[in-house]
């Protein structure tokens, strides 16, 4: 038998120790390991987790910017086809997991949805350099009110411009 550590306790000394340690272990590891977080994330919202969808969950997570079709699929291009790209991003906003922000300059581009639901009703700013996308504050009812009977959704109200970091 293995002695641990230097105490000379043998494994048959404390088979149920070392099991607990050894779940508590991958636990952990299951906690920190980032792809175990996006698979999960996948799962939560009813889609099967494979490599393509967890690798563009991570990269829509972890840049937190907008996107169009054709951005993603640069990026991806080596990995998946332009179709598969399309197929993930229609499958992750019917899911909840994006939404379609579309542009003035007909670009329609997909951001992570926030779990708040007055948020992502909230207009949004996007930076056209960096497509970087931020949550503006809601507009006042009296702005709203003179939207009324043009069938006007404010979710889909996109500003643009250019964010501080690219302005300057
Ligand atoms: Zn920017």
């Amino acid at each position: 038998m293995v002695p641990l550590g230097g105490s000379g306790l043998a494994l048959k000394d404390c088979p149920n120790a070392i099991l607990g340690a050894l779940m508590a272990m991958i636990q952990f590891l299951k906690k920190t390991n980032p792809m175990e977080k996006f698979k999960n994330i996948l799962q939560i919202h009813g889609i099967r987790p494979n490599e393509n969808r967890v690798m563009v969950l991570q990269h829509l997570t972890e840049s937190n910017k907008a996107f169009s079709l054709c951005n993603l699929h640069q990026l991806f291009r080596e990995k998946m086809d332009r179709t598969t790209v399309y197929r993930i991003l229609i499958l992750f906003t019917e899911k909840d997991i994006l939404q379609k922000i579309p542009c003035t300059d007909g670009n329609l581009l997909f951001t992570l949805k926030t779990s708040d639901k007055e948020i992502s009703k909230s207009p949004k700013f996007r930076c056209k350099c960096c497509q970087k996308v931020e949550v503006l504050p809601d507009l006042p009812v009296e702005y709203l009110n003179t939207l009324t009977g043009k069938n006007i959704n404010p979710e889909t109200i996109a500003i643009e411009g250019y964010c501080k970091d690219c302005h300057s």
